[in-house]
């Protein structure tokens, strides 16, 4: 982790909470120092952005160039904007990019004041990052006020057309601290206080446009649909710049699907069915 803070604070975002406003780094020097000492090839970096400080990004990315590491990270979708910044992500060794997308509605992605919120350009960016030969890894975040019951098949439809090579489904969770916890709390919508169900796949509060068995299901079916067989076999096509690395990561992902629809019965009887 090369990095901690957010000035960003979303309003689902517990990161600004936990870790402070204001950007703070890790010498260069010192990244490059325990990376050496690690005596392995292949790193994650956790930062939430690594991009965050483009001038911080860049001298690290220059740095770790000569080491011939491969690394995976997370980033913001503003990285299309700096073409230089790009070239030398990808010069450095990196393979995949988490993207936190969170929504395809266009209606939203403005609400998050996003870098880009039109679904022309997102897509364009995506496809820029492509070229560059990273893989993308999308988070999409189900059951904001906006989300109606067509928000399930139109996202597994975007993703698929745009041949994303691995994706985390997640339902809204409001973490205690945040403006989305404070105003699903004051509007009496909180379903449970059981921190055990505040795990990104467990429904937690009333959504606005369905039953929170329907928000559940929704996630789950999605997340089942974009990791069947024929929907890995059809992305691969966008994917042939790293195809081990591609089918690996899917086939860990399918797995997970596959223990998630096993679970869902269970969650059902559990917690559902006792609201
Ligand atoms: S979602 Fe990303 S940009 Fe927003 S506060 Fe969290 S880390 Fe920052």
């Amino acid at each position: 982790m090369t990095t901690r803070g957010c000035p960003y604070n979303c309003d689902f975002c517990c990161v600004t909470d936990l870790f402070g406003k204001k950007i703070r780094h890790i010498p260069v020097e010192n990244v490059v120092r325990d990376i050496v000492e690690a005596r392995t090839k292949n790193f994650m970096f956790l930062d939430d952005n690594i991009i965050g400080h483009p001038k911080y990004a860049k001298e690290l990315f220059k740095a770790i160039s000569p080491l011939k590491i491969n690394w995976v990270g997370q980033a913001s979708i503003s990285l299309v904007k700096d073409t230089e910044l790009m070239e030398l992500a990808a010069a450095s060794g990196c393979k995949s990019l988490f993207f936190g997308l969170e929504s395809v509605s266009e209606d939203q992605l403005k609400q998050f004041r996003k870098a880009i919120s039109d679904i022309g350009q997102l897509e364009q960016a995506l496809q820029k990052i492509k070229k560059m030969g990273i893989l993308i890894h999308a988070s999409m975040i189900f059951g904001f006020d906006n989300d109606s019951k067509a928000v399930f098949n139109e996202t597994v439809k975007f993703l698929k057309k745009n041949k994303i090579s691995t994706v985390s489904f997640n339902v809204l969770t409001p973490y205690p601290g945040t403006k989305t916890y404070n105003d699903l709390k004051n509007e009496g919508r909180l379903l449970t206080a059981n921190w055990k169900y505040y795990d990104h796949n467990t429904v937690v509060f009333q959504p606005k446009n369905m039953t929170p068995w329907e928000l559940q299901l929704g996630k789950t079916t999605a997340r089942k649909k974009f990791y069947n067989p024929s929907s890995v076999f059809s992305r691969l096509f966008g994917n042939l710049y790293s195809p081990r690395l591609y089918l690996a990561l899917n086939y860990g992902h399918m797995k997970q699907s596959q223990v998630e629809m096993k679970r869902i019965g269970k969650l059902k009887s559990e917690f559902f069915d006792l609201l």
